[in-house]
């Protein structure tokens, strides 16, 4: 190639502008690496009220572009902001779609028109590029929201110069949300009535716009390579194993990076004291800090504190801490949570701050600063998940000595290492059945280990040097860019 690789980025969400999940932290931080390695890259994103109101610098670029929908023409506004002086980011903005408060659900449940409002930013994507005349070596779409775009790649874009030798690759963050909607939409895709059959885009009747990425796109990845795996089983594939199971030559796991920019306890500026792997002493202050914010006894100090950061969602096997509060209470620890999420879980660990008013701290809210706190005040960090694509706190746990005890799926077993007392080898400790009494026991045995300065020493020294910065990542995802470039190149001279 005779040009630095060309990416277009389309993503729902990055950091810092919005954020629901960890693929906001990688929409954030890969492209960063990526043109730290070369690449040159736009990301596009739509322009929520968060972008709007964040006090990040951006400006308004116009509002030409017109994106056709169903009968009619819409306008779409663009603006610019940057996510360092090389990277810019491009929002794709109309009020009536992205000026509400959340990004695509309320707690009562998904916007009635997520279905027009991302046909809408995947069409204005592709648009976006006509009118910046950016010609992209790959477009790196991610998640249901843009699932659309290889479709339209494929058929309303086939003879377009632009994107003539696009390789395109969609990413799968979390399978279980496809964006599935009513085929009476299908018309407002404006794509050709051969695309909606059960090879294509139909799913059961119903238009699903991730299949339409793992359909047309031209590799596909998810982020780790365990979640790779399991999405080919019909346990964890919510219905597209078997399209999965076909395209499994172009399948591929790239596990993600973390920014230890920003999540590193020997220079988090959100820490009341800073610690590193030769000197832990910063991490006890943390912890009395921790329990101070809690407002929960110093008397816990001395004990085993445990700490959860999440989605207050099923996916992250709340119901397996349900069964066993009682017996985890009737333990010598401590347990502070912090999420949001869903209303029942809201409910259940404001009884759970009420029962346990000397051990329990729970936070119902979304709080950067906290969860900073949480992973470096807590001794041990749950995640009992059912499924985890990749996970980020268990990432950010070893990196703060702060043990993790999780489920070994996807990846959480690809990142955490069990540990063995014979060798001292291994940064957490792992249960493999989905099972309230399994997880207990791996709590406890935990908490042996806590109580044995010797080996919570290894467990310490192990968990701090685990290394998952971006750097690696996005190397992987390079050679997969040109290797997707390359065979495109290969079919069009065929
Ligand atoms: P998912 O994307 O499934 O929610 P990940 O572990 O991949 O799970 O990413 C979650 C990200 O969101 C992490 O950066 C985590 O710290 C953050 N997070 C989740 N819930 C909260 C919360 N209530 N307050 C602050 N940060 C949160």
């Amino acid at each position: 190639m005779d040009h630095p690789l060309r990416i277009l980025f389309v993503t729902p969400e990055a950091v810092p502008y919005a954020k629901t999940g960890g693929l906001a932290d990688v929409a954030g931080a890969l492209p960063k690496s990526l043109q730290a390695l070369g690449a040159e890259i736009n990301l596009v994103m739509p322009y929520y009220r968060m972008v709007k109101g964040s006090g990040l610098p951006h400006q308004y670029l116009g509002g030409e572009i017109e994106v056709p929908m169903g009968d009619e023409k819409l306008k779409a506004d663009l603006y610019l902001g940057h996510l360092n002086p090389h990277v810019p980011i491009y929002f794709i903005g109309r009020e009536e779609f992205f000026d509400r408060e959340y990004l695509y659900s309320t707690p009562r449940g998904d916007y009635f028109d997520n279905a027009e409002r991302f046909i809408f930013f995947s069409k204005a994507a592709l648009l976006l590029c006509q009118h910046l005349g950016f010609s992209p070596d790959i477009l790196h779409h991610h998640e249901w929201q843009t699932g659309l775009i290889p479709a339209y790649l494929k058929s309303v874009y086939q003879n377009n110069p632009l994107f003539r030798h696009t390789a395109v690759i969609f990413t799968i963050h979390n399978i279980a949300y496809q964006g599935l909607f009513k085929k009476e939409k299908f018309w407002l895709t404006g794509l050709p009535a051969e695309m909606y059959n059960p090879e294509g885009i139909e799913f059961w009747e119903r238009i699903n716009f991730m299949k339409a990425g793992i359909v047309y796109a031209d590799a596909i990845n998810t982020v780790s390579k365990k979640y790779s795996e399991e999405i080919q089983t019909p346990e964890f594939g919510y219905g597209l194993e078997g399209i999965l199971r076909k395209r499994k030559k172009d399948l591929y796991g790239i596990l993600n990076g973390v920014d230890y920019q920003d999540w590193n306890p020997s220079h988090d500026s959100y820490l009341i004291a800073p610690y590193h792997l030769k000197d832990l002493s910063g991490k006890r202050e943390c912890k009395k800090d921790l329990l101070n914010e809690f407002h929960l006894p110093p008397s816990l100090n001395d004990v085993p504190l445990l700490g959860m950061i999440s989605r207050l969602a099923d996916q992250k096997g709340f119901d397996l801490l349900m069964e066993i509060l009682e017996e985890l209470f009737a333990l010598d620890i401590g347990f502070v949570l912090l999420g949001t999420g869903e209303q029942k879980y809201h409910d259940l660990f404001t009884q759970v701050a009420h029962k346990y008013p000397q051990k329990a701290g729970i936070r119902i809210a979304y709080d950067d600063h906290l969860a900073h706190k949480i992973e470096a005040g807590a001794d041990i960090f749950l995640m009992p998940s059912k499924y985890e694509p990749c996970g980020l706190n268990q990432i950010y746990s070893l990196k703060y000595g702060t043990i993790p005890v999780v489920r070994a799926t996807g990846g959480l077993d690809d990142t955490v290492t069990h540990y063995d007392p014979a060798t001292k080898k291994g940064n957490g400790f792992k249960f493999v059945r989905y099972d309230a009494k399994e997880f207990l026991s791996t709590i406890k045995m935990a908490i042996r280990f806590y109580d044995q300065p010797e080996h919570w020493t290894s467990l310490l020294q192990n968990a701090l040097a685990a290394d998952f910065s971006w750097g690696r990542s996005a190397e992987t995802y390079l050679q997969l860019y040109r290797k997707a470039w390359e065979e495109k190149r290969g079919k069009i001279a065929t």
